[in-house]
């Protein structure tokens, strides 16, 4: 999937409109461009589970040494040691992640877990910055709610091995609720929060770069 630039400008009008900050560029070779701008060496820095970060080279620009990276994909961490680098994503000064969906109106919708992706995208860092591929714009609330339910969340269920029903049929067992709340019982379910943000009173803390091809899932 891809759109132009000029399909993506009304996408970023609507969350300017929104005091949300937008960037289109049409590759995801141009992000690491627009990122730069947004760092200061020496930053701290922590991310959100993300694919998009890893295919676009964000990771590693975060790993260059240029910034104090809370690096949540190292080697061999334990499990007290994540949750630490995730309570640190709340005081870092800039978060990255993307978004599981943006609407045309200039809505993120983002669905957590254990909610340590979508606290510090509500609250903490003075800057956040999302990437997001086209594949994830969607024309409404109820459509990106479905957009979580058949595709975002089982191919994350079962990329993070999830014991989930999603992980092994690729679809919510609450596929046509269009209710966030509506799913399953599993113990492993990563379907536990979910954050909508609309119109931000701290203008361009937010800052979404859209790009014209699809990334992540
Ligand atoms: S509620 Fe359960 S089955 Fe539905 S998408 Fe979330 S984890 Fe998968």
């Amino acid at each position: 999937m891809r759109m132009s630039l000029a399909e993506l400008e009304p996408i970023a009008a609507a969350l300017r409109k929104n005091n949300i900050a937008a960037h289109c560029v049409e590759n995801k070779e141009d992000v690491i461009t627009i990122i730069k701008t947004l760092l200061s060496t020496g930053d701290t820095v922590a991310v959100g589970g993300s694919m998009t970060l890893f295919e676009t080279g964000v990771i590693d620009l975060l790993r260059s040494g240029d910034y104090h990276f809370f690096d949540r994909y190292q080697d061999s961490l334990t499990p007290e040691e994540l949750s630490e680098i995730f309570a640190k994503g709340l005081t870092a000064d800039v978060f990255l992640c993307s978004s599981n969906a943006v609407t045309r109106d200039g809505v993120l919708y983002n669905v957590d877990g254990r909610a340590n992706r979508i606290s510090p995208i509500a609250f903490g860092p003075d800057t956040v910055v999302m990437v997001v591929g086209c594949n994830k714009i969607v024309d409404d609330l109820p459509a990106a709610v479905r957009r979580v339910k058949t595709v975002a969340a089982p191919l994350n269920a079962k990329r993070l091995n999830c014991q989930t029903p999603c992980a092994v049929t690729g679809i919510c067992t609450a596929s046509e609720s269009d209710l966030f709340t509506d799913g399953c019982q599993s113990p492993d379910r990563i379907c536990a929060h979910c954050l909508i943000s609309g119109r931000q009173r701290v203008e361009n803390r937010i800052h979404v770069i859209l790009v014209g091809e699809s990334l992540g899932f």
